[in-house]
Parts: C-alpha cells; structure tokens; sequence
C-alpha cells in the first residue's frame, strides 16, 4: 500500500487472495473441452439441445453466454459476492438496479451522482412515476426510506459516504430497502460495499474494473438469493446484455487489477502532494490525503484510493482554460479509470448538464479540474502538469489586479497569465517528489 499520506492509522488491509481470484476464479480450464487456460470468446448465439428443454447449461445467449459466465464468476469473486451479473453499460446496470421497483416506489440518491443517473433519474425516472429524492449522503441522519443509491466517492467532488452508517440506518428503518453502491471509482480493489452492509454493489466497468477505455459495460454483485434471482430475471428479460468480445476483454482486464490500483494510487498521491504544495494550485480534493475532510473513513473503508483527484487552479476560467490547453501527455478527455492520464474541465464537460446554482452547491466552479491519474511513469505526469501550471498561471514579483489578469487573458489567450503576486521559488528549482 502507498506510503506518505503523513498521518496516522493505516488504510484498510487488503482483500486475501484478491489477485489470485482475479486471475484463476471462473477461469478453469476444466470446463471446456479443450481444456483453453484462456476463456474463449463464445459468439454462437443458441446453443444445441439434447433434447427438448434439456441443454448443457445455455440456449440463448442473452440469457446467457459461456464468456460471460467467466466474467460473472470473476468479478463476483473481487467483491466478495455470491453472484454478479454484467450488463452493457453502467447506466444499463442502473437501469436494470431501478427496474426491480415498481412506480410509486421512493429512490433516494447520493445528490452529486454521476451525470447520467441524473439524467435517468430526473428525466426518465420520474416520469415513469417513481418518487425520487437526491440527498447528501454524507450525512446519514437526512435519509429517509427508499432504495439508496449512492456513489463513494463522489463525481468531481470527491464526498466520502460512511457505507455501514447508512447501510445500518437504512436497514433499521426497513429491512427491504435496497442499499445500492456505486462502486465505480473504487473498482473492487481498494473497497467492498456488500462487506460494509449496502445490498447491491455496481460498477461502470468502463472505468477502472475494465480498466483499459476499452469497453463500455456495467456490473452488479450481490449476495442476497433473492436479489440475485430479480437481477438475473430482469437481465435476460429487459436484454441490456453485453457482447462476448467486450465479456472478454473486461475479463482480461481484471487480471490486473490489482497492479494497475496499487500504481493508480501510488501516481495519484504523488501528483496529490504535489499540486497541494503549489502555490499555482488553491485546493486539491483528494481522499488520499490528510486535508481530505473524510480522510479518515476512507481508510477506514477502502483499503486505498483510485487516481481520481480534483483540484482548483488560482484564477479563473482563463486559467482552467489555459491549463488544460497546454497539457500534452493528459488527453484532454472525459471518462475516467483507463491506463493512460486524462484531464478535464466538469462545469464546460461531464458536468455542463447540471444547472449553474447546483454546480455552486456542488462546488463545480470554473476554476475545477478533474484528473484521472494513469500509469505512465510518475515524472513524467508531474512534469507536464508542472508545466501547464507554468503556461497558465505565471508566478511573478508583483502584484496584479484581477482587472489586469481578464485584459491580459482576452489579449494573449495563449500565453502565459500573470497572476500569481508573491516571490516564488522559480519553477525549475523546485523540487518534484
Ligand atoms: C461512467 C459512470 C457511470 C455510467 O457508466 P457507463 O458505462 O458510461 O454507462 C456510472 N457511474 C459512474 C460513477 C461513472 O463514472
């Protein structure tokens, strides 16, 4: 696990046998007949009987597919789960999740969720007639009855939620509302929800659990029977299934899971500690970090932390602006989770659709910027952040006016803008961790 983070207490220990399971559960060669070490890619559609209604295990393959079945055993292994079913999206696994509530029924959800349940909830949702209330989640006590669904931490705000304190208080008041995390930022390496009591964990493996931008899918682990069952049902009968080939692939991915989390957090604390020591950055929101308000719940929940870090550049949208142009090994992309590092600006990219009072509410002002940290050797990320810092934001001796700053902004939209006013270190002088 990654040192430095400077304060007390160690992070949750790591799952037992987590990279072994990834690599061989579900995996065995036994159950093919050419006895493959791989799983292949399965495309058949239908499946021979023996004889009316007697079959070896599958008849149409959105009911279910041996590829898939791989998959489904591999990830309900990561998360500690009984079963797991893959669908083929994040938001398909959400739409699926809510599909097990009839109208009427209340949701209440985390109220800085991901863009697109959002959207679903608000737009498609509602209007089918489900109650639906948007919480923060952070504090527990304003809960009330309802399907949770939250998401731990938070898009782009980084909003740690305690997943025991609202599990336990969720099922004290019902034992049949549904306790849903998203655990996409996490991925099944640093944090397990079923273990802390939430009733369905899911994930856009998109992001980290496919881990490679690769392949668009979402997954569901659950423990309960009757979850699953319902789960199952509504895979097969609403049809959002995924592919064979992106089956595969995510299936591959997850064999290094592990390695990729321990470097995504290992690169992400050392651009965390990096952008907090720069007087060209105002804050950084990263739950690896001591100044993290839940720094403390997260170790006590995860057993690390993902290459997700937001932090508010000094200025104005100018210089978020400018930052951002002047990367060059960051792709300027939305998405999250991959191998390669990406940076974006929420209030023009993933988060535009929020209107500009919730955006305030949320912080998501114009000076935010969200980084995926990837794996590429850690100087080099530091340098070309150093660097977009120095084509942004100009440290100089003197004092400007903000006044001045907007001019030279609108004049010069490519250079350099000066404003930060103090003596600095010069910037090739200072030390990079
Ligand atoms: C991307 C994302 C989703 C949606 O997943 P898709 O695979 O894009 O449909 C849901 N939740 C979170 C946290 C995400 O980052």
């Amino acid at each position: 696990m990654a040192s430095g983070s400077g304060s007390g207490g160690e992070w949750l220990s790591g799952f037992s046998s987590f990279a072994t399971d990834a690599i061989h559960v579900g995996q065995e060669p036994e159950q093919w007949n050419s006895m493959a070490v791989v799983p292949p890619i399965s495309l058949s559609t239908t499946f021979k009987q023996y004889g009316p209604g007697k079959h070896a295990g599958f008849e149409y393959s959105r009911s279910g597919n041996p590829t898939r079945n791989c998959l489904e055993k591999a990830v309900a292994s990561l998360d500690g789960a009984k079963h797991c079913v893959a669908l083929a999206s994040g938001l398909a696994a959400t739409v699926t999740v809510t599909h097990m509530l009839k109208s009427g029924d209340g949701i209440v959800c985390m109220n800085d969720v991901y863009g697109g349940t959002n959207r679903y909830f608000q737009r498609i949702a509602k209007e089918i007639g489900y109650d639906i209330s948007f919480a923060d989640c952070t504090k527990p006590e304003v809960l009330k009855a309802g399907v949770w669904s939250e998401r731990t931490p938070s898009n782009p705000t980084m909003k740690v939620v305690d997943i025991q304190a609202c599990s336990d208080l969720a099922h004290e008041q019902n034992k049949d509302i549904i306790v849903v995390v998203d655990n996409t930022f996490m991925s099944a390496y640093f944090q397990r929800p079923l273990a802390l009591g939430a009733d369905i964990c899911m994930y856009s493996a998109t992001k980290y659990m496919n881990g490679h931008s690769d392949v668009v899918m979402g997954l569901i682990s659950v423990n309960r029977e009757d979850l699953y069952e319902r789960l199952k049902f509504l895979q097969n009968a609403l049809g959002a299934v995924p592919s064979p080939f992106d089956c595969y692939m995510c299936n591959r991915g997850l064999k290094t899971l592990h390695l990729r989390m321990k470097q995504h957090f290992k690169n992400a604390m050392a651009v965390a500690e990096f952008l907090e020591r720069d007087p060209r950055v105002d804050k950084v929101i990263f739950p690896g970090l001591p100044s993290h308000p839940q720094h403390e719940l997260m170790k006590k929940q995860c057993t690390g932390c993902p290459g997700m870090i937001t932090f508010y550049i000094k200025g104005k949208l100018e210089h978020a602006t400018a930052f951002l142009n002047n990367l060059k090994l960051f792709a300027l992309a939305e998405s999250l989770g991959g191998y390669e590092s990406l940076a974006e600006h929420p209030a023009i990219m993933t988060h535009a659709s929020v209107p500009e009072n919730e955006r305030v509410v949320l912080g998501i002002s114009d000076t935010l910027i969200r980084l995926s940290v990837g794996l590429e050797d850690e100087e080099d990320i530091i340098a070309d952040l150093d660097q977009a810092l120095g084509a942004a934001v100009s440290v100089f001796a003197h004092t400007h006016t903000q006044t001045h700053t907007l001019l030279q902004a609108h004049k010069h939209p490519q250079k350099p803008i000066d404003y930060y006013a103090s003596t600095q270190t010069p910037l090739s002088n200072r030390s990079v961790p």
